[in-house]
């Protein structure tokens, strides 16, 4: 086939761990998937004996999830280097398992954020088996809590769901996250982002470290969705739960940037992760186009089908190389959330157009549930809504831009 990636500076280590991923996607991701894809309640896809449990431990046994980790010994350019190989073809093997996988870490960049050596022993052990979560969103806030230049994440008019009291040497925590949250009924601990002075509305936010298993926690059911069904979404609720003033790992004066920081390296990540969708999707395309015969011939001698082909290939390479550029930047100096932005917009519309060629280019086939196109159709769709609805993101990057 002539997809190549013409990265051409990849190292003999880069290559190694490129293709060992690559091979992780196919042989564990991509079986898993489609089972789990398949099941209707999405409860059995977080049972006690679902293929999900194996995805992880070997994602683990890989070292996939330590990348960034300083026992990895990489510089800041390696690792990011590394971090968008790997994401790549994760995202070509499942984008739900891929971001199950990666939101699997969330809470180790805030125990080293907080620089205490008792949250990195406790959140970061290399042997630790913590599932992770990001809890933003709330039932009554979604695209806002994610805005952070809009003049609304100031208004102390709005209220929050979810807010955070400080009691002597501790902070109780009342309230709930939305039924989106990813890992939200399988994580162990959560990045929980809630209000500590609601007269700075939003801006008034805090970031705990919060285990899960404390008393107080409770959880939704696992939601029912369309697209990435391997990945677990559900609500948290917290009844006055109580934890140490030190696990409030982020405070007021500096939420806002945190929420922006955070916004650019998810985003950043989602940019990579997708790029690896749409070429999934590209080489399903490709390769339905030699074997189906319509008219005496495969459909990819029939000119259109070159050619939109020949098109969705053009996306892909593009969006592959601003995603890399972006991850490539915001890994090495202080990220840029526009640059973040347009990574995660345009290599999100560029996964959903590209699965919508290969569907078209299936003709009813891509219907289908028998093959693999309508999937990745649902997938991409999804991922144009979450980690900040595409047409939101957008504004929110244009501030940046003057
Ligand atoms: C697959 C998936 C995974 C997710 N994972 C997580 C997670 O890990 N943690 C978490 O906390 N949340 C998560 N979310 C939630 C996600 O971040 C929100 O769904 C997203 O931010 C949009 O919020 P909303 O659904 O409430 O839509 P809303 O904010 O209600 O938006 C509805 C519509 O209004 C538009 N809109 C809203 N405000 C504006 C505005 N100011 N200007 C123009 N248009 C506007 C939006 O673009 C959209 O079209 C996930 C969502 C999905 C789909």
């Amino acid at each position: 086939m002539g997809l190549a990636d013409i990265e051409f500076e990849l190292n003999d280590s880069e290559r190694a761990v490129c293709d060992q991923a690559h091979k992780f996607a196919d042989e564990v991701m991509r079986p898993a998937a489609a089972q789990l894809d398949r099941l209707s309640d999405p409860a059995d896809v977080v049972a006690r004996d679902s293929v999900l449990w194996s995805v992880f431990a070997r994602f683990h046994d890989l070292g996939f999830d330590a990348i960034e980790s300083p026992d990895a010994d990489a510089s800041p350019l390696q690792a990011a280097r590394l971090r968008f190989l790997v994401n790549e073809e994760l995202g070509w093997g499942d984008s739900g398992l891929a971001i199950s996988l990666g939101v699997a870490g969330f809470h180790r960049f805030f125990a080293r954020l907080s620089g205490r050596p008792e949250l990195i022993e406790r959140f970061c052990h290399p042997a630790s088996r913590d599932i992770g979560c990001w809890a933003v969103t709330e039932p009554d806030h979604g695209s806002d809590t994610l805005a952070f230049d809009q003049p609304h994440f100031k208004d102390p008019a709005i209220r929050a769901n979810c807010v955070a009291r400080k009691e002597g040497a501790e902070w109780v925590i009342r309230g709930q996250k939305s039924a989106w949250v990813s890992n939200g009924t399988i994580a162990t601990v959560a990045a929980l982002f809630c209000t500590i002075d609601p007269s700075h509305g939003f801006d008034g936010g805090g970031v705990a470290l919060v285990p899960l298993e404390l008393d107080g926690v409770s959880r939704g059911k696992p939601l029912d969705k369309l697209g990435q069904r391997a990945l677990n979404q559900g609500e948290i609720f917290f009844d006055d739960v109580r934890i140490p003033e030190e696990w409030m790992v982020v405070g007021k004066e500096a939420y806002g940037f945190v929420v922006e920081q955070v916004l650019a390296m998810a985003n950043a990540a989602m940019g990579t992760i997708f790029v690896g969708t749409a070429r999934a999707a590209l080489e399903h395309a490709l390769h339905y186009a030699h074997e189906r015969i319509q008219g005496g011939m495969p459909i990819f001698r029939h000119q259109s089908v070159k050619s939109r082909l020949f098109k969705a290939f053009m996306q892909v390479e593009a969006a592959r190389a601003l995603a890399r550029r972006v991850a490539l930047y915001n890994g090495t100096h202080p990220p840029l959330v526009q640059y973040s932005i347009a990574s995660k917009v345009f290599c999100t519309q560029t996964a959903f157009d590209v699965a919508s060629t290969a569907v078209q280019i299936f003709g009813g086939n891509g219907l289908s549930r028998e093959y693999p196109v309508e999937k990745l159709l649902r997938d991409a769709r999804a991922s144009m809504i979450e980690d900040g609805c595409n047409d939101l993101l957008s504004i929110v990057g244009a501030e940046k831009l003057w």
